[in-house]
């Protein structure tokens, strides 16, 4: 987690439009739908499952019940047991298997929209044997694949309106006038799926953006947007035990703020927030890797944390990064006269065994990174001390 607080900080009138258009701005929405396509999972499953189901058991009723002539079943098995069926069954197939997964909204789409054309199909070949499939079948296809299969509404939308034309257009040449009724009902339920399905999409976004809210703020330190010291925590285990796993080197500095009292005391709390945010804008810029980062771990106290680097190059990276801060060139004293300064502690875990125990690696780095900074300060501040390699 990189520090994003800042930015991903829209307003509400922002944040109403962009869940009214069901379209979040910019990487939130490719993560939105990352999220939605797996949380949404399960329905697609249950729809197909249902779909297969249901259509599985028509010999039930259009031979059993309703006596519908030979000829017409024989087409209509082929079409149910031959097409209907096996794109239901491949959808679903794609939606469990993990490798195929990113496939699994346009097959569901796909099959839908196979089983709506199967049933219409039924209707037109049901008529010329004086035998009445109803129309809307497909309608309550295209009904399920929006509100139960959950795809998204804009996805969905433009082939489920193309379906209910198209069915719509089937139906008046097959039955004439007297299919309006019927039509006008379907689009009523075409109409009530659609609204259900932005509903639901909506709902869906509203609660993703909230709980990712919380999450940010019971991670992020609201002064400076850096990671907070719950994230160090969690974030360093992380690495350590990756570490461990790869054996890979784990370097942790701990930075301090030198002679901070005395800086509020002259210039004010406000001044002083002043300057956090500008050294936590420093760090936060220069550890830029994908797997490094940089916490405010509480105070005038922030940390930065760099996975497999050279012992060496770890080092220097942390004694640029507290020289950086004298760089900055933050008056420090009314006189303006000097500058503010950091202490830094540094330590590492190098090329780990894999029978050590990552808690108490972490623990010890930490620990080892601490009286290191307690060295620097000890030892007259503004400079760095590192512990001896473990
Ligand atoms: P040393 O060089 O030994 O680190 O001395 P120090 O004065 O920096 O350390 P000390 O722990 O005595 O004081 C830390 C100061 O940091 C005191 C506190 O008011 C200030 N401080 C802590 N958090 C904040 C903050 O969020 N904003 C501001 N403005 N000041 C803070
Ligand atoms: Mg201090
Ligand atoms: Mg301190």
């Amino acid at each position: 987690m990189k520090r994003d607080s800042r930015s991903a900080a829209v307003t509400d009138s922002d944040q109403r439009r962009q869940l009214a258009r069901l379209r979040f701005d910019g990487t939130l929405e490719m993560q939105f739908r990352r999220h939605y396509e797996d949380s949404t999972m399960t329905a697609r499953v249950t729809v197909l499952i249902l779909g297969m189901t249901l259509i599985a058991l028509t010999p039930l009723y259009d031979g059993w019940l309703l006596q519908a002539p030979d000829a017409f079943r024989k087409i209509s098995r082929l079409l149910q047991f031959g097409v209907q069926i096996p794109a239901i069954a491949l959808a679903l197939f794609i939606t469990l298997r993990a490798g195929l997964r990113r496939w699994s909204v346009p097959a569901t789409l796909g099959c839908s929209l196979i089983t709506a054309c199967g049933l219409m199909a039924q209707h037109i070949i049901g008529r010329s044997y004086g035998f009445n499939v109803p129309h809307d079948f497909a309608a309550i296809t295209i009904a399920a694949m929006l509100i139960m299969g959950r795809i998204r509404f804009w996805v969905a939308l433009p082939w489920a309106t193309l379906t209910m034309t198209v069915t719509s257009a089937v139906a008046i040449d097959t039955i004439g006038r007297d299919a309006i009724y019927d039509i006008i009902s379907t689009w009523m339920l075409f109409s009530i799926a659609s609204v259900s399905s932005y509903l639901l999409e909506h709902s869906a976004r509203q609660s993703w953006y909230r709980g990712r809210l919380l999450e940010l703020q019971a991670t992020r330190d609201s002064l400076t947007g850096l990671p907070n010291r719950r994230h160090f925590d969690l974030e360093l285990r992380k690495l350590v035990r990756e570490g461990v796993r790869q054996k890979r080197n784990v370097a942790l500095l701990i930075l301090d703020i030198d002679a901070f009292k005395a800086y509020n005391d002259h210039f004010g709390h406000p001044t002083g927030d002043q300057c956090l945010r500008i050294v936590g804008d420093w760090l936060a810029t220069s550890v830029r890797r994908p797997q490094d980062f940089a916490a405010r771990l509480g105070g005038e106290e922030f940390a930065a944390v760099w996975f497999d680097a050279n012992p060496g190059d770890a080092l220097r990276l942390a004694e640029q990064l507290r020289r950086g801060i004298e760089d900055l060139a933050i008056v420090s004293s009314p006189a303006g006269d000097s500058v503010v300064t950091a202490s830094g502690g540094f330590a590492q875990i190098v090329a780990p065994s894999p029978q050590e125990s990552p808690d108490t690696l972490t623990a010890d780095l930490i620990k080892r990174a601490d009286s290191a900074l307690y060295a620097a300060k000890r030892a007259g501040r503004a400079r760095l001390i590192a512990s001896e390699l473990a």
